[in-house]
């Protein structure tokens, strides 16, 4: 029953097709390989909150937010279990992160002195030190930095939990780039070894390198795109003997169906004229939903077929031709199955040229979220 949500337009996702697809993770990982599930990002437009329980029903070990405000969401929801926040965190907010028990992470010296100016009592502060092995984003780039932060790091209130990388390229058939990265990583964990730093895990691994890697595992994994059924790329999905399966999908019903004579014009700029007369539908939802406007040229699937969009996408509707008159309220599937058809988050992500966790991220609050 959807007459609860106001709107004609919902997301569907299916939580037992993640608990399957963690399942399928660990029985291919080693058991003792740590579990790290990332639900940054309201779990990649998936429901953190909702992700987050059934993952730890599915038994993984951690969870990976990607701002403090996510963890603090989950903990305040009563998720007990290890959450680690992959941004680093301002340093006025170090108490909050202690008093809520979040680890986070650190790569600057800078940071680290200016987190002294406001951190109060002895309980301690839990850390991951991020090593920028080629990704270029964040992290420590050699060990001069690290050896320089040491007299800030060894201290009775600072544990270091773990120490990480992130990789640019493990989804890529090729892995000169990855070994590269691998090895500095493995490099810089020896080292940190020899000093005495008593760390307990070392990860590196995301889904992909999960998936193609086994030299990746370490003590941890952190996985994100897979538990979502999505493969990190085609090469992966045809070799891995995982099988993963989406879990999400996208609805509308047709809200307008009319004729339109042949000549006439549909959408903001006049941007498509009816070749004959056609049968055109509206569907209530649009780019203040996640629905980009460069979703123009594909198409919805209505009645297992495809009906492609037509015009410009508006902020809150855009327009399908239709083979023949539909009735008010037929059911629009824009991301799923419908009968034989199916639309994927793939499909979308190749007609805007980019990667299909992009897709599920930017589907805003204003579509409703059902739960099976
Ligand atoms: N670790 C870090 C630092 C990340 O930024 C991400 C996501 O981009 C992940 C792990 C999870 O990656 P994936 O979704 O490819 O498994």
């Amino acid at each position: 029953d959807t007459s609860i949500l106001h709107r004609d337009t919902w997301l569907e996702i299916h939580l037992d097709k993640i608990e399957n697809n963690i399942k399928q993770l660990r029985e291919y990982l080693p058991p003792y390989v740590k579990f790290m599930a990332a639900v940054k990002a309201d779990a990649y437009g998936h429901g953190d909150l909702q992700v987050a329980k059934i993952a730890l029903k599915a038994n993984v070990d951690a969870l990976a937010v990607s701002i403090l405000s996510e963890a603090l969401y989950l903990r305040k929801n009563g998720i007990k279990a290890p959450i680690l926040v992959l941004t680093p965190i301002l340093p006025s907010d170090v108490n909050i992160a202690i008093e809520y028990d979040i680890s986070i992470t650190v790569f600057q010296l800078s940071w680290l002195k200016e987190m002294r100016l406001y951190k109060v009592g002895r309980k301690p502060l839990k850390i991951h030190l991020k090593i920028d092995t080629g990704l270029g984003r964040i992290g420590l780039r050699n060990k001069e930095e690290l050896e320089a932060m040491l007299p800030l790091l060894t201290k009775e209130d600072i544990v270091i939990e773990g120490v990480y990388t992130h990789f640019a390229t493990a989804n890529s058939k090729n892995s000169a780039y990855f070994n590269k990265q691998l090895e500095a990583f493995s490099d810089m964990a020896q080292w940190i070894k020899s000093e005495g730093l008593d760390v307990s895990i070392f990860h590196c691994a995301n889904s992909a390198a999960a998936l193609k890697y086994s030299n990746s595992f370490f003590d941890m994994v952190r996985i994100g795109v897979a538990i979502f059924g999505i493969y990190p790329s085609e090469d992966i999905r045809k070799t891995t003997p995982v099988h993963l399966e989406s879990a999400l999908s996208l609805h509308s019903k047709l809200l307008c169906v009319k004729k339109m004579k042949k000549g006439s014009f549909v959408g903001y700029d006049t941007a498509y004229e009816t070749k004959s007369n056609e049968w055109i539908g509206t569907v209530p939802i649009g780019y203040a939903d996640g629905w980009f406007r460069c979703f123009q040229g594909f198409h919805v699937l209505v009645d297992g077929q495809e009906m492609p969009i037509i015009g410009k996408i508006c902020m809150d509707q855009f327009m399908v031709r239709l083979p023949e008159k539909y009735a008010i309220g037929t059911p629009v599937v824009l991301i799923g199955k419908d009968g034989s058809n199916e639309i994927t988050l793939e499909d979308l992500a190749n007609h805007i040229g980019s990667v299909p966790q992009e897709i599920p991220s930017m589907i805003t609050y204003r579509v409703p979220k059902v739960y099976y």
